[in-house]
């Protein structure tokens, strides 16, 4: 199908401009169709923001200029979950790109599948969690992710890429590292998932998160092979703690009305971490090229201590913007905002930080046609 539309009506942000053309892609072959008319453009020409192509899902993690974008959107909307056996306890769940990725934990919670339940009440498709590694509570896809199939813009064939292939880091994979501009080399078709099937009770994995855990009556000094709970109870709690951040969508409450976390969390080196108050959080992150240890920084903590506190931002933009009331790292549309309020709130967080601890923050979401 093809028509006319506006990004402020395909996206969680509800912002953004019109579309040139908009093709929704129910079918493989239908995508396959819009994809063989539009190759990789030479890098150059990517980074000048000249594909003519845009991929999209649930629009939950896009923020698009109010210019909109004249080009062709290929809305990825083919859907479908499969289950097969593999090897003692485990199960090949194979996803179809376009299905909503929260129906698929779900399904996999009601049919005793572990390995997503922590993953419950996240926006979008499934075939754009492997573009971000997609994680909460501790858990991220490429924990189960076993493999992809994808359509390579560049060679122009489907090609498979597994788990090790996709390079995955925090908020990052190789189908990041290799979207310019917007404009995606590959494009997910597919997704496979290796969970376990539990026999007896379904239990979840371990909890590794510590609010989570604690919501649960777990504890951190539980061996961790005790430290789960039942698969539905984590979901129901999970979905729980993440509706009091106005992190699960909610038509009625413009508190979700945006692309969910505006910032990663920054990674710095162990000795600008010691630099910090001592409430700061910080996790250990592993160590840099050149061996150097580095901390992961809560970007919520920086954002309310540099000044920025909960609703911060709306006299930037009479009151259509704002950072949300239940969570600072949620820049929302309040009603009316355009792109340019939001990344107004976002700038202005951004050089608070920066001014209060000399830590430059970064937009998670793809930015198309604007910048911070
Ligand atoms: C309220 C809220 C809460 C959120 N919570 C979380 C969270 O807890 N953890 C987290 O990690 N994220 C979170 N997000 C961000 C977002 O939901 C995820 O990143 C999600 O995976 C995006 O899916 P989407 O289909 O909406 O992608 P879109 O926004 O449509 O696209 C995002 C990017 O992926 C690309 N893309 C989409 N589909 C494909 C495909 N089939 N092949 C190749 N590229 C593709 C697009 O081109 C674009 O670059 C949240 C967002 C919101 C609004």
């Amino acid at each position: 199908m093809t028509s006319s539309r506006t990004f402020s009506e395909h996206t969680t942000a509800r912002v953004g401009g019109p579309a040139g053309q908009w093709v929704v892609g129910d079918s493989e072959a239908q995508i396959l169709s819009v994809l063989q008319d539009h190759p990789l453009p030479a890098d150059a020409e990517r980074e000048a923001g000249r594909d003519s192509l845009l991929v999209l899902g649930g629009g939950s993690n896009l923020l698009v200029s109010d210019q909109g974008f004249a080009g062709t959107v290929l809305q990825v909307a083919v859907t479908g979950v499969t289950a097969e056996p593999v090897g003692e306890d485990g199960v090949l769940v194979t996803v179809a790109a376009g299905h909503p990725w929260d129906d698929v934990v779900a399904w996999t919670v009601e049919r005793g599948l572990v390995g997503l339940e922590a993953l419950s009440g996240i926006p979008g498709s499934t075939g754009a969690t492997p573009v971000q590694n997609v994680g909460a509570y501790g858990a991220e896809v490429s924990q189960t992710l076993v493999d992809i199939r994808a359509w390579d813009r560049s060679s122009r064939e489907l090609v498979v890429l597994n788990n090790e292939q996709l390079g995955f880091g925090y908020r990052d994979s190789l189908l990041k590292r290799s979207t310019i501009e917007g404009s995606p080399r590959y494009v997910v078709l597919s997704v496979r998932f290796r969970l376990t099937h539990a026999v007896g009770e379904p239990m979840s994995s371990p909890v590794r998160y510590g609010e989570l855990a604690r919501s649960l009556g777990l504890t951190a000094e539980m061996p961790e092979d005790e430290r789960r709970a039942p698969l539905a109870q984590v979901r129901q709690t999970v979905l729980g703690l993440r509706a009091g951040k106005g992190m699960v969508l909610d038509p009625e409450d413009p508190d979700t009305w945006s692309t969910g976390s505006f910032f990663t969390n920054p990674i710095v080196a162990a000795s600008k971490a010691a630099s910090l108050p001592e409430s700061a959080p910080r996790f250990p992150a592993g160590v840099d090229h050149d061996g150097t240890p580095l901390v992961k920084l809560s970007a919520a903590w920086l954002i309310d201590q540099a000044g920025c506190a909960k609703g911060f931002g709306a006299a930037l933009t009479d009151g259509r913007a704002s950072l949300s009331t239940k969570h600072t790292l949620a820049v929302t549309n309040r009603g009316g905002a355009s792109t340019e309020d939001l990344l107004t709130v976002a700038r202005a967080a951004r050089d608070k930080v920066e001014a209060a601890f000399g830590i430059r923050l970064h937009p998670e979401p793809v930015l198309l046609g604007c910048s911070l």
